[in-house]
C-alpha cells in the first residue's frame, strides 16, 4: 500500500520550478500579451551564483530560455573562461517577457517583475548575484553608474553583488570586450575572499530606476 501521507506530485515539485511555473501564468503587464513564450531563468536551484541580465530578446522569447541568442553565446564564453557552465549556474532577467521590439523595460515591467526576482533570489540563495548590465546593476547597486563600479563587489546579508556591463554591450563597443573579459575573470577570486568584500552601506530594499537607462550608456 503506498504512504498514505505522500505528497501529491505538485507537492514534490522542486520550489524554483514551482515559483517558475507562477510566472508563466503572470499577466501583469502588456508585454505578457505579446510574449512567445515567458523567460523565467535557467539553471540549478543550488548555484552559488546566479547572473542577472535585463529582459529577453527575440530568440529567448522564441525558446522560453535565457541569453540563448548572440549575448548568450558570449556570456557562455565567459563563463567557461572561468571554467563555469549554465547547468551549474542560475540566469535570470530583471523582466521575464520581452518588451516589444526589443525596447527597454518600463519602469512599470520592472516593479511589476521585481517579486518574482526576490522569490528567485530567496529560493536559490546564491553566494553571489552578477549583475549583467545597467538594469539589472539598479536593482542592487542604485544609484551607481556602471562605468565607476563594474568589476567591484559589495556583500549585503550574506550575498555578494557584482557588477558586469551586459555581454550585449560587447557585441556594440568592441572595447568593452576585454573589460568584460576581465571583469569575469575575476569572479573566483572574489567568491574565494568573500570575507574580504566590503559591506554595502545599509539599504532595506533595493529600489528601482525611476527613469529610463540606456543599457549601453556608460
Ligand atoms: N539579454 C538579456 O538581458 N537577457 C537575455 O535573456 C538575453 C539578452
Amino acid at each position: 500500500m503506498g504512504n498514505p501521507f505522500k505528497l501529491g506530485l505538485k507537492d514534490e515539485m522542486p520550489l524554483l520550478s514551482e515559483l517558475n511555473e507562477q510566472i508563466a501564468l503572470c499577466q501583469q503587464c502588456e508585454i505578457a500579451k505579446s510574449r512567445t513564450m515567458v523567460v523565467p531563468g535557467e539553471g540549478t536551484e543550488d548555484a552559488e551564483i546566479m547572473f542577472i541580465g535585463e529582459a529577453p530578446g527575440w530568440h529567448e522569447d522564441q525558446q522560453g530560455r535565457p541569453f540563448v541568442g548572440s549575448a548568450g553565446k558570449f556570456l557562455d564564453q565567459l563563463l567557461a573562461s572561468i571554467d563555469l557552465k549554465r547547468e551549474r549556474v542560475y540566469i535570470a532577467n530583471v523582466i521575464k517577457c520581452r518588451p516589444q521590439g526589443n525596447r527597454d523595460p518600463l519602469p512599470s515591467e520592472i516593479q511589476n517583475c521585481r517579486s518574482w526576482l526576490e522569490q528567485q533570489i530567496e529560493i536559490i540563495n546564491p553566494r553571489m548575484i552578477v549583475t549583467l548590465g545597467r538594469y539589472s546593476m539598479a536593482m542592487f547597486f542604485p544609484g551607481k553608474t556602471i562605468s565607476k563600479i563594474h568589476g567591484t563587489a559589495q556583500k549585503r546579508n550574506n550575498i555578494i553583488y557584482y557588477a558586469m556591463y551586459h555581454p550585449a554591450a560587447a557585441l556594440h563597443q568592441q572595447n568593452l570586450r576585454q573589460v568584460i573579459e576581465a571583469d569575469m575573470l575575476r569572479i573566483p577570486a572574489v567568491l574565494a575572499s568573500s570575507k574580504t568584500v566590503p559591506e554595502a552601506e545599509p539599504q532595506p530594499q533595493p529600489q528601482p530606476q525611476p527613469q529610463q537607462l540606456s543599457m549601453f550608456e556608460v
